[in-house]
C-alpha cells in the first residue's frame, strides 16, 4: 500500500475506535490467522461482584469477610476489588494489614490484628501445609463449575471458608466472536483463573480452545508455542499481567478500559474496550491493503 492509504487507513481506524500505533501496525493486522483472548476484563467486564460467603464449622462469616478484605484492599486485582466492595458495604472500615504480599495469579498474603492470613487459590494453602475439604471443598467446586471464582481465606493454620465472585460476559463478547471467526481467525481463550469457570465462559462466547490456569509469566510462552507452529498471533489483553504476552504477539491488541501497561505494549487500543473494535481493526486492515497495492 502507498503511505498514503496506510495514513487514511490509520485516521479511519481513529474514527472506527481503534488507536492504531504506526500506519506498518495494518500489514501485521491483515495477517493474523489466531487471536488470543485473555478472560477477566476482555472477554468478560472485569467488574466482579461477591456473591457468597461459606464458612468452616465455628467460623463468623464477618470475620472471615473482613480479614480477606483488609488483605485485599492492598490488592488492585478485580477479585481484590469485589472483596473489598462486598465488605465494606457489609461491615463499614476495614482493620489495616502489615507485612503485605501480592502473589500474582495466586493471591495475597498479610497480617491482620496479628492474624497471619491468605487469601486465593488452593494452592496457597500448600505452603501452609493446609488443604481445602468437606463443605468448603464442595462449595469452592460447585462455584467454578458455575463459572464463578472461589477464594479460599485461611489464617493462623486453618480454612475458614470461601468467598465467592462473579464476573459478567461483555453483551458484545458473542458476536464479537463469531465475526472473528467469520473472517477465518481461531480464538483461543487464555487465563489465569481455573479451568472450568474458563471452560463455561468459553462455552457462552463460543470458543473451543481454551487455555486455563496459566501463570503471567506462562501466558508468553502460550504466544511463543502458537507462533513456534506457524500462527501469526492477536493477543488481546487489558491488564498488567497480559503486557509481556501483548509484547510478544505479532499484533497486541489493548482494551482501552485496561491499564497502561497493557496499552503500552499493544499496537492497537479499543477505544470502547469491545471485541468489535478487533473485528473492525482487521476489516479495516485488509480493506485498506487489499484493494490498494
Ligand atoms: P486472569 O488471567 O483471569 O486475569 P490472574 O492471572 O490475575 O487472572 O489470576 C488467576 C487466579 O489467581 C484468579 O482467578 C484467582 O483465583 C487467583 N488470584 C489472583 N489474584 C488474586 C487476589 N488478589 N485475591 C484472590 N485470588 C487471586
Ligand atoms: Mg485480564
Amino acid at each position: 500500500a502507498t503511505p498514503m492509504a496506510l495514513l487514511v487507513g490509520t485516521g479511519r481506524g481513529a474514527q472506527l475506535g481503534v488507536l492504531i500505533k504506526g500506519p506498518e501496525v495494518l500489514e501485521s493486522t491483515r495477517r493474523v490467522d489466531t487471536i488470543v483472548l485473555d478472560k477477566t476484563g476482555t472477554v468478560t467486564t472485569g467488574r466482579m461482584t461477591l456473591v457468597d460467603i461459606i464458612v468452616a464449622d465455628g467460623e463468623d462469616s464477618s470475620d472471615v469477610l473482613r480479614y480477606a478484605a483488609a488483605v485485599e484492599e492492598a490488592s488492585e486485582h478485580p477479585i481484590a476489588q469485589a472483596i473489598v466492595r462486598g465488605a465494606t458495604e457489609r461491615l463499614g472500615d476495614l482493620p489495616a494489614v502489615a507485612d503485605f504480599r501480592n502473589l500474582p495469579g495466586r493471591g495475597v498474603t498479610g497480617i491482620v490484628d496479628s492474624r497471619a492470613v491468605i487469601a486465593g487459590r488452593p494452592s496457597l494453602l500448600e505452603d501452609w501445609a493446609l488443604r481445602l475439604d468437606g463443605e468448603l471443598a464442595s462449595a469452592f467446586d460447585s462455584a467454578e463449575a458455575n463459572a464463578r471464582t472461589a477464594v479460599v481465606v485461611a489464617w493462623d493454620g486453618r480454612v475458614r471458608g470461601v468467598l465467592v465472585v462473579a464476573d459478567q460476559v461483555k453483551p458484545t463478547s458473542a458476536d464479537a466472536i463469531a465475526a472473528l471467526r467469520e473472517l477465518g481467525l481461531r480464538p483461543v481463550l487464555l487465563t489465569g483463573d481455573n479451568e472450568r469457570a474458563a471452560r463455561s465462559i468459553a462455552g457462552v462466547v463460543g470458543i473451543d480452545e481454551v487455555r486455563a490456569g496459566v501463570l503471567p509469566e506462562g501466558k508468553v510462552e502460550v504466544i511463543t508455542v502458537l507462533q513456534a507452529r506457524g500462527a501469526v498471533v492477536a493477543m488481546v489483553g487489558d491488564g498488567v499481567n497480559d503486557a509481556a504476552a501483548l509484547a510478544q504477539s505479532d499484533l497486541g491488541i489493548a482494551m482501552g478500559t485496561g491499564t497502561d501497561a497493557a496499552i503500552e505494549a499493544s499496537d492497537l487500543t479499543l477505544v470502547r474496550g469491545d471485541l468489535w473494535g478487533a473485528v473492525d481493526a482487521i476489516r479495516l486492515a485488509r480493506r485498506t491493503l487489499g484493494t490498494i497495492r
